[in-house]
């Protein structure tokens, strides 16, 4: 089988190069307790930037160790089986999946999945109805203070992501009146409000953000989904309402810079952001997993009911992972970033 192992260990920004391919060969038998599976799908995740550091920064992730296999959210087939809840061809997930085409693991950390659930597009429980979509539906909900008919604009920044995209769109269906989102290329932006029904977006490598969003949400900004950090969300700050909230999803601009999380925001916004006493409190999804069965049912039901649009971007083959993991760090990605490992 084949496995991808960590090989640099050297600062800066990550490159495909930061992982090598090899191949190994896997135990004939399994033990009482394990399953063989075959992998189908891999996640790459800004997240797993962090991994790629000695110190990741918080408590709750560990750090990729250099010549280990590495892992992180997968999907695969049951192909044996000697744990009693698991039977061949059931489809199960796991957040550390090693990222190896096949591999052996102890049953009881798996999931198993029902299809039926996302319309038999199973990489959706890697995205809209795994921990992506749970990311922006409970940063809604916890963070987010949305109300039906309270006449909300809320902005998305990362917008046309894995996280961004569902979160724009779940902004709406709990009740903000306007959505607007804020992504790296004009296709982004075309389809956040032709597919996705954004009321607009706005490239912010194009133009001047301050003044397009100025324009675009006239009575300022009551909710903010913040996936970016950085000069862009000093901007959007710069424009939000008296007690509004920012939901801190993530801050994928500062991912690359030695800082501590959640970055400190520049002196003048944040004593703007006190004076106008806008929440914006740490949110970690992992903390809300007690409502994980009935948010990913949520999800699963609006994703049947055509009321969550879903895009993904599927790079084929493990030998593609880090280049995906690079690319989708780069803006390559529309919608969730899979890798597709086996049919
Ligand atoms: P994603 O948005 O699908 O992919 C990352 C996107 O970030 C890229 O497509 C790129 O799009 C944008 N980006 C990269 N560098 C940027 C920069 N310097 N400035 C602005 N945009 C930049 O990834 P995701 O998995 O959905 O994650 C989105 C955010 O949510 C991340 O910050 C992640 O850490 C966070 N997150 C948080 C939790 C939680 O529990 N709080 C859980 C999951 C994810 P453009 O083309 O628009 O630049």
């Amino acid at each position: 089988f084949f496995y991808f192992k960590i090989i640099l260990g050297k600062n800066g920004v990550p490159v495909a190069e930061n992982f090598q391919l090899e191949q190994s060969t896997i135990a004939d038998t399994i033990q009482a307790g394990q399953v063989r599976v075959r992998t189908l799908y891999l996640s790459v995740d800004p997240y797993m930037r962090c991994r790629m550091n000695e110190d990741t920064g918080s408590d709750y992730l560990l750090p990729w160790q250099l010549s280990e296999v590495a892992d992180g959210g997968g999907i695969g087939i049951v192909e044996e089986s000697k744990h009693h809840n698991l039977a061949k061809g059931d489809f199960v997930t796991s957040f550390n999946w090693p990222w190896q085409t096949v591999a052996v693991l102890d049953g009881s950390v798996l999931q198993k999945l029902v299809p039926q659930l996302v319309n038999g597009r199973l990489s959706y429980f890697l995205g809209a109805a795994g921990i992506t979509g749970l990311t922006a539906l409970l940063g809604v909900r916890e963070k987010g203070h949305v109300a039906v008919g309270a006449n909300q604009t809320m902005v998305v920044s990362g917008a046309a992501g894995a996280c961004g995209s569902l979160a724009g769109q779940i902004g709406r269906l709990e009740g903000c009146s306007r959505v607007v989102g804020i992504a790296g290329t004009d296709e982004k932006c075309s389809i956040l409000v032709q597919e996705m029904g954004f009321d607009a977006a706005i490239n912010y490598k194009k133009g001047n953000v301050a003044e397009q969003l100025r324009e675009l949400c006239p009575g300022g900004v009551d909710v903010y989904f913040d996936n970016v950090g950085g000069d862009i969300s000093d901007t959007v700050i710069s424009q939000m309402n008296q007690n509004s909230h920012i939901i801190l999803c993530g801050q994928i601009s500062q991912y690359n810079k030695d800082v501590p999380y959640p970055p400190p925001l520049p002196p003048d916004i944040e004593k703007l952001r006190k004076e106008r006493n806008i929440t914006r409190e740490r949110f970690l999804v992992l903390n809300y997993m007690d409502k994980q069965e009935a948010s990913v049912l949520q999800l699963c039901q609006w994703i049947q009911e055509g009321k969550l649009k879903v895009r993904e971007t599927v790079v084929e083959g493990l030998a593609n992972i880090g280049a995906a993991f690079q690319s989708m760090m780069n803006g390559g990605n529309i919608g969730k970033q899979i890798v597709s490992v086996s049919k």
